[in-house]
């Protein structure tokens, strides 16, 4: 989306939930790290490409405005340049250790903003614990039973997001083009517009927007507030073409605006609705899985404890929308039904810390490690561990060597928005030439038809789909891959 539509404006103001870095303290020391996630990565590939070939200013004025962990002391935006020396601190590798050389952005090339916005503990708890993550997040991933109806957390997101929209006065100028992030911020447009009518707003989506008998179950005023919010852009994108059907579907006969094509008639304006897959940095994963060296350290030692064994990878967030639980239960009557495969694979699934203050997250962890005991226990031998499970984020290298090093990536999310790490393992397969398994509930799906697409509740379905993946002769991999790499 932004690639498409900044060329035509002066500045770019980013607006997220977050400011996309957090400080840590390691050993007495305090460093700034990169959030996790797809945003993230997302965004940190862009802006190391904000500098256009030409020369020209154009991409050099990024402002990031969102919720700070940290107490930044508040930026006037009129001071350009306040943060770029800073740059290269604030560009980091996933576990918070600084880029390589080769990679890291010349500060002198960049200006880079972060606005701060404070929200204090109560509204933030109710408003992002509560509406973002206890109603929207599951209704939106299609959990309807962990939905949690509460009015004082929809005050709360009011409040947050007129503080945002506040906030912004002080910052939008003629020319920017503002662009807003996810369901945190659904009312964020039509404020903006409230006050900027001739505002260039674009609003993108990074999570499913659900079928309308999914989203009609939100009670009327909450449901209304949110596409009108939405609909304060100029331009609502969203991973999918099936994502913005939904919307489209639901707008129409949620609020009857007329619609035409991908266009929504608001008042005396249209607001142009359509899909921006995100995408990956390709050049970064390739280059890391074919030339890097730290890679191939990390290749060589996991090639050491595989000792000849096949490698199925799984990696991602602590979620309940990831399908963990469920995959492990696969991966179990994979063991019983396969089991001239035992002792000759091994799974190494990788879970990422996430949200694991929240009751709900910790009692799912403790499940997912009571059936990797229950499984290991079952089928290991001496010689032989079915399950390598790791409670943890990994480094950039180490990711990549693993997506190389695998022979299968399993990436079986009940719904996921996008799920960007099936396209990272694509990207990155040099040596064994994987095969991915992918959910068909993962908006990645739309684009890498040629994996295996799986539905992921579905055990017998997904331990044949190991089975096939394994089997699958190396010019088959190889027709499957080159398409797929083309693609992304
Ligand atoms: N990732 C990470 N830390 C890790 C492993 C992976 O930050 O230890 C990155 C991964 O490379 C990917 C992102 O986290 O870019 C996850 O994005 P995805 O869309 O797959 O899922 P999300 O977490 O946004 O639901």
């Amino acid at each position: 989306m932004l690639p498409i539509l900044a060329p035509r404006f002066k500045r770019t103001v980013v607006v997220s939930y977050r400011l996309p870095y957090k400080s840590v303290v390691k050993n007495g020391q305090k460093s700034s790290v990169l959030n996790s996630g797809g945003l993230v990565s997302a965004m940190a590939a862009l802006s190391e490409k904000m500098v256009p070939s030409d020369g020209s200013e154009i991409y050099k004025n990024i402002v990031w405005v969102g919720k700070s962990d940290e107490k930044f002391e508040d930026t006037p935006v009129d001071k350009p340049g306040f943060f770029s020396g800073l740059f290269k601190k604030y560009i980091l590798n996933i576990d918070g250790t600084p880029l390589s050389a080769e990679t890291n952005v010349p500060a002198s090339n960049t200006k880079f903003q972060m606005v701060p916005i404070v929200i204090d503990g109560v509204t933030n708890e109710k408003y992002y614990g509560g509406f973002c993550n206890n109603c929207i997040w599951p209704l939106f991933h299609y959990f309807p039973s962990l939905v949690v109806h509460d009015e004082s957390y929809f005050e709360s997101y009011i409040t947050a997001n007129t503080l945002f929209a506040e906030k912004l006065k002080s910052i939008i100028r003629p020319g920017d083009f503002i662009w807003i992030h996810d369901y945190q911020l659904f009312l964020l447009p039509a404020l903006i517009r409230k006050s900027f009518p001739a505002a260039n707003i674009g609003f993108f989506l990074h999570i499913p927007f659900p079928a309308f008998e999914v989203f009609r179950i939100l009670p009327r005023r909450w449901r209304e507030a949110l596409l009108t919010g939405m609909l304060g852009s100029d331009v609502i994108g969203f991973h999918t073409y099936d994502y913005c059907q939904y919307f489209l579907r639901t707008v129409s006969r949620l609020l009857g605006n007329e619609i035409t094509m991908n266009t929504v008639t608001v008042d005396d304006r249209v607001a142009r609705v359509d899909a921006y897959p995100i995408g990956i940095d390709y050049e970064k994963y390739n280059n890391a899985a074919i030339n890097s060296k730290p890679v191939e350290v990390e290749k060589q030692k996991i090639r050491e404890t595989l000792q000849g064994k096949k490698l199925i990878f799984s990696v991602d967030r602590l979620d309940y929308t990831k399908g963990l639980l469920q995959r492990l239960e696969a991966f179990e009557y994979f063991l019983e039904t396969y089991s001239d495969w035992n002792e000759k694979i091994v799974f190494n699934m990788v879970v990422i810390p996430s949200r694991d203050t929240i009751t709900q997250y910790q009692s799912m962890k403790r499940e997912i490690e009571a059936a990797v005991g229950r499984i290991n226990g079952r089928f290991s031998t001496m010689a032989w561990r079915p399950i390598i499970y790791q409670y943890k984020s990994l480094t950039f290298d180490e990711l990549v060597a693993l997506y190389d090093i695998s022979l299968v990536g399993l990436i079986t999310p009940i719904r996921d928005g996008m799920n960007l790490e099936a396209k990272e393992y694509i990207a990155c397969q040099v040596t064994e030439k994987g095969v991915l398994i992918l959910s068909e509930m993962a908006g990645a799906a739309a684009e890498l038809s040629e994996a295996i697409l799986i539905n992921p509740t579905d055990k017998r379905e997904v331990a044949e789909a190991i089975n096939k993946a394994l089997l699958m002769p190396l010019r088959n991999r190889n027709i499957l891959l080159a398409r797929m790499q083309k693609r992304i």
